[in-house]
Formats: C-alpha cells, sequence, structure tokens
C-alpha cells in the first residue's frame, strides 16, 4: 500500500492529523518517507543547496568555526557537530579548509545527526579517511564544547499550523475529501505556546509552531553555553513567521503538499525569533539575524573566488562566477537565506557576524 492510501485509511479511522504528524510521515516514514528511502539532493535530484552549489561555502564555514575555536583559548577535545549533513559534502569541506589550522582536527569529534540511513551511507563515503560518529538525539553529543553547523535542517522539522479566531485558534489538520487528501480545521481552543501572537495577529492570520526547533536549540544552546563552543543556524525564514509557508518541491518545481506523500521534499520557513529565544532561555548569547550573502561577503567570499578563478577559463570560469552570485546576490540566496549565530555569553560572536 502507497503513503498515501496508508494516511486516507489512517484518517479514516483516527480523523484528521495534524500537519507536523504528516510532515514526519511523508519525510521519515521508515518504508515511504521522502529521505528514508533516496538521496534528493543536487541538480538531478528536487533541490538544490548552498554546499552543493560552491566547495567556497564550506570553506568559509569552516575558518569561521575555527577561528571561534581559537579565540575561545583552543579547548584540547571538542565536538565538530552537524545536524542533518545531506550528502556530507559541507563537513567535508569544512574538513579540508580547517586542515591547516594547527591542532583543530585532532581535538575534533566529529558528530552527524541524519535520520535518513541512505544519506548516512553517502556521508560516510564523503567523509572517508575521517571518523564520523552519528548520532540519534541532539542529547547524544558528548558533553564537551560544541562546535555546530546546521544548513537547512530546521526547515524540514515538522511545524503545525494555527489559525486565528477571536481570541483563540484553529488548528489547520490534513483530512481526507473522498480519494484526496485535503486540509481542514479543527475545533477553536486556547494555544498557551501562542500567547505571545495574539498581539501581532489579526482574525483570519496563520502561524506556524515548531516545537521540535525550540526543544534542539535549547539543548544545543545549553550545551555551548555551559563548555564553549558556536553555532551557525543557517536558513531560509525570518525573524518571525507570518502565514502557511509550507511548500513541496519535486525536480527544483512547487507542487501540491498533499498530491503524492512521501514524493515530494517538504518544508516550511524558519522563524528565527523562536529559535533565538530558545538559545537565550538556555543561557546562550545569539547574534543579529545575517543575510547569508552578507555574512559570506564579510568572511571573504569574493577573494576566495577571485583566487579560485585565477586559472579558470570558459565554462569553468562562467561556473564560478555563477556560483559566487546564487550563494551571495540579493535577487537569488543571498537575501532570502539568513544565518544566526550563537557563542558563550562572555566570548565574541563568530567571524561575520554581530551581537
Ligand atoms: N545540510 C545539507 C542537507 C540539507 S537537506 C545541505 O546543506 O546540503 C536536510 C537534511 O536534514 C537531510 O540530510 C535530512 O535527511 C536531514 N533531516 C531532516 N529531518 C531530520 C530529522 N528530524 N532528524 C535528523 N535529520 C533530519
Amino acid at each position: 500500500m502507497n503513503l498515501k492510501d496508508r494516511l486516507l485509511l489512517r484518517i479514516q479511522n483516527d480523523g484528521p492529523m495534524t500537519i507536523a504528524d504528516y510532515m514526519t510521515e511523508c519525510l521519515m516514514h521508515p518504508e515511504h518517507g521522502y529521505y528514508t528511502t533516496r538521496d534528493p539532493l543536487g541538480a538531478q535530484g528536487d533541490f538544490i543547496t548552498a554546499p552543493e552549489i560552491s566547495q567556497m561555502f564550506g570553506e568559509l564555514i569552516g575558518l569561521c568555526l575555527a577561528q571561534c575555536w581559537l579565540v575561545q583559548g583552543k579547548p584540547e577535545k571538542f565536538v565538530l557537530a552537524e545536524l542533518g549533513p545531506g550528502r556530507g559534502t559541507l563537513m567535508a569541506d569544512i574538513l579540508r579548509a580547517t586542515q591547516s589550522v594547527p591542532g583543530f582536527h585532532k581535538a575534533a569529534e566529529i558528530a552527524l545527526l541524519e535520520a535518513s540511513p541512505v544519506l548516512r551511507d553517502v556521508q560516510a563515503k564523503a567523509l572517508q579517511g575521517y571518523e564520523p560518529q552519528w548520532i540519534e538525539a541532539i542529547s547524544d553529543f558528548e558533553d564537551l564544547p560544541l562546535f555546530l553547523v546546521a544548513n537547512e535542517f530546521f526547515d524540514a522539522l515538522p511545524i503545525r499550523q494555527f489559525l486565528r479566531e477571536g481570541k483563540g485558534w484553529r488548528e489547520r489538520l490534513v483530512g481526507k475529501n473522498g480519494a484526496s487528501l485535503a486540509f481542514g480545521l479543527g475545533a477553536q481552543s486556547a494555544q498557551a505556546a501562542l500567547s505571545e501572537r495574539v498581539e501581532d495577529t489579526q482574525d483570519g492570520d496563520l502561524v506556524e509552531l515548531c516545537a521540535a526547533a525550540s526543544s534542539i536549540m535549547y539543548s544545543v544552546a545549553g550545551q555551548i553555553a555551559r563548555n564553549g563552543g558556536a553555532a551557525l543556524i543557517i536558513d531560509y525564514g525570518d525573524w518571525r513567521s507570518l502565514g502557511d509557508t509550507l511548500q513541496a518541491l519535486q525536480a527544483h518545481e512547487r507542487v501540491d503538499p498533499l498530491d503524492q506523500p512521501g514524493q515530494a521534499d517538504l518544508t516550511t520557513h524558519v522563524d528565527f525569533e523562536v529559535l533565538a529565544k530558545a538559545s537565550h532561555a538556555s543561557g546562550c548569547a545569539y547574534t543579529k539575524l545575517t543575510p547569508q550573502g552578507v555574512f559570506l561577503e564579510r568572511l571573504g567570499i569574493t577573494a576566495r573566488a577571485q583566487s579560485l578563478a585565477a586559472p579558470l577559463s570558459g565554462s569553468q570560469l562562467e561556473a564560478l562566477v555563477s556560483a559566487h552570485r546564487r550563494l551571495t546576490h540579493p535577487d537569488e540566496m543571498g537575501n532570502l537565506f539568513k544565518v544566526l549565530g550563537l557563542y558563550p555569553p562572555n566570548a565574541t560572536p563568530p567571524p561575520g557576524l554581530e551581537p
């Protein structure tokens, strides 16, 4: 039975499900999940990410984290972590770029949080020669300083959606209409987690809640506040989310998120304010939310592009110029993608970011 029929049956038996449950089934179902059954990245896949566009992205992230490690006194053992490492390209570029930082590799214990068995295999190949550990949950990090990156991880976490009605909220649910999946609304209820959103919303507004993101950030930030370290969270989204941002992508095109469950990537915009607040509640400092283009320019992406360009000509040179533009230009990923940095309250923020 395919995933759509399974979900229709489940809804028939148990009633409509939350969007968070729907996303979890579509992305992570052991047999039919989008991430559990394939490698969706790259030009041939459904979407492409910054590290897959150019090695410059991972190199600069690596040097940024290594600089944090240096200014925090080079702790002799630390966790170098990535959440949702995809094909392992970002971590491989981080490791290549930091080879020349004395002592960094010797001190690093590489830890990867990855739910997909298919992608774990791809990561193992990309990181041959290193000894990464795959962890099952954030609480599994060794209790050491934590230097962490997450690129396009938080956008894949399950969210719930609520529609404002009077002073209460109605949850947007996935139900059925004949043989099709269809959105509907649950009964009105109070939502303690949304009490702060009563001020900035009106009747008919839709807001999204990502419980998983808050709890992951709380835990990561707590470890950085206690032991030292830094985190770079990179994703599309903004300081506060308003409206329906659930989208489905297949072969680089937008499709209906209910049409073919498990066959399309489902994502939402990240609400960075929620991430920052969870980090603050855990005793960690956070930086200004910074556009990816600005962040990469400050780290020197243009100088790096020029040095990579020196021996190139023709189509290779064009590809490099186009990659630089895609990563940084405000009309491409430069503005849509944002960077939030975390750092211990007594330390300086990661290079390229401001307090
Ligand atoms: N960071 C990579 C890949 C982004 S795609 C890049 O920039 O190219 C999202 C990644 O997060 C995939 O590796 C996916 O399998 C992983 N992922 C999504 N949800 C997850 C979850 N709940 N737990 C662990 N990994 C998850």
